[in-house]
């Protein structure tokens, strides 16, 4: 494959923002280049720098005016759940009942899972998405298929197989040694193949049984470089159903402690009611609270309180995620904004930088990626977006009196969605041009 010199506005953040002119917290270039050799980046900077060391002959895209960002990284999503979003009236065990398991009992099919797989990546792509961290369904061959989708788009994924083995319905339960067998054989195939990476997966703690959750510590404990995702603390009759099932801990976070399952790796989705004790027992083990607030509202699950567990004594690792199909957009400039309301109703106004700090940099980082993705910089790999601020009428006429990269990246997330995403490029090359229309 030939260089690449991409030209635009390029964006990118090398650490956390403490407000919206904290201009030492990105690289910001007016007119910038992207030079990309082999799905990497080569080098970043002033064009007519980046330019210079190009050569001649490289293939040159002018993305101006246009933003250049990092592609957009999504800590938690449910691919099998494409179906199912949209469902109405449902709190989150009702949920799982009534819509989220009978239409999961589809995946045994693997055509069916080859399909929404390969549409799940589609829209991924047309949302500027190009990281997940993605619950596949209990059946071996959904991740199969999600992995071998995402392989085709050399796309880097995170993903598993869910187990669980009760409190489901027939035909979506797994066995503790062949939930253990599967998740086994799927790292053996897929794990640091080509960019994909895999999560060891137990639902939650009350679809599996304590002899499962012991296999999942097992393997984790086994293979200490893959992650771990989970759900936790999200909703008041699940944590009330947890302790029933767990008598002897001391709270929620207390069962996957007491199996081994915290860690850096480790990615708990919702963490909304912690105790100051689970807060101090996830920041202390390195582990991330995965927050998804169009989830947390359409469920009406609660508020996560995003600043104060960012600043408390014991600081928690942050992630942000759809988690579709509870959550109702694909798009993470849509869940940013739902999450800036959140924040606002906990009492505090989170800054558009640090917003895109954190769809970006901040999300690689919590998911152990921030050395490969995340940041546009020489040596990484080349997964960059290109964002138009004017993309609908309402935002053309809003950018009319736009006068900072602040107030701009405010706009691209309050009236942003799919239609600012220009392009997607997927390891260097263009993939949102390249769908199917
Ligand atoms: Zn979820």
């Amino acid at each position: 494959m030939s260089d690449l010199l991409l030209r635009g506005r390029t964006l990118s953040f090398v650490r956390w923002p403490e407000s919206a002119s904290d201009s030492a917290a990105y690289r910001f270039e007016e007119d910038g280049g992207l030079l990309v050799r082999d799905g990497t980046i080569l080098a970043a900077g002033a064009y007519a720098g980046v330019a210079r060391q190009a050569g001649a002959g490289v293939a040159i895209v002018d993305h101006r005016p246009h933003l250049l960002v990092p592609g957009f990284i999504d800590a938690h999503v449910h691919v099998p759940q494409m179906q199912i979003i949209a469902s109405h009236g449902a709190e989150l065990l009702d949920w799982l009942n009534t819509y989220t398991f009978p239409e999961e009992t589809k995946f045994f099919n693997p055509q069916h899972g080859r399909r929404i797989a390969r549409l799940f990546l589609d829209e991924m792509v047309r949302q500027g998405t190009t990281t997940v961290a993605a619950y596949c369904s209990v059946h071996k061959e959904s991740a199969e298929a999600f992995f071998a989708e995402a392989a085709e788009r050399n796309m880097l994924v995170i993903a598993g197989k869910v187990m669980m083995d009760r409190n489901a319905p027939e035909g979506l339960r797994d066995t503790p040694q062949s939930g253990y067998d599967d998740t086994k054989a799927l790292i053996s195939t897929w794990h640091g193949k080509g960019r994909a990476l895999y999560a060891i997966t137990p639902r939650f703690a009350i679809t599996s049984s304590p002899e499962q959750m012991q296999m999942a510590g097992t393997l984790l404990a086994e293979h200490p470089d893959c992650h771990m995702q989970t759900h936790l603390s999200e909703n008041h009759a699940e944590i009330a159903f947890t302790q029933e099932l767990y008598p002897w801990s001391r709270d929620y976070t207390d069962v996957y402690e007491h199996y081994g399952l915290l860690g850096k790796g480790s990615l708990f989705g919702h963490c909304i009611h912690l105790s100051d004790r689970e807060a101090d027992a996830l920041s202390a083990s390195g582990s991330i609270a995965v927050f998804c607030p169009t989830s947390n509202l359409f469920l009406g699950s609660g508020l996560f309180d995003y600043q104060r567990y960012r600043t408390r004594a014991q600081p928690l690792r942050i992630a942000t995620a759809t988690d579709v199909g509870g959550g109702t957009n694909y798009s993470m400039l849509r869940t940013m904004d739902e999450g800036y309301k959140v924040i606002a109703l906990n009492g505090e106004k989170l800054n558009p930088l640090a917003s895109f700090w954190q769809l970006t940099a901040g999300n690689a980082e919590a998911l152990s990626i921030g050395d490969r993705v995340g940041r546009l910089e020489a040596g990484r790999e080349a997964d960059v977006i290109v964002l138009n601020s004017s993309a609908t009428h309402a935002m053309r006429l809003r950018m009319e009196t736009v006068e900072t990269l602040a107030e701009e990246l405010f706009l691209l997330q309050t009236l942003g969605d799919d239609r600012a995403v220009v392009e997607t490029y997927i390891a260097g090359r263009p993939a949102k041009s390249a769908l199917p229309a």
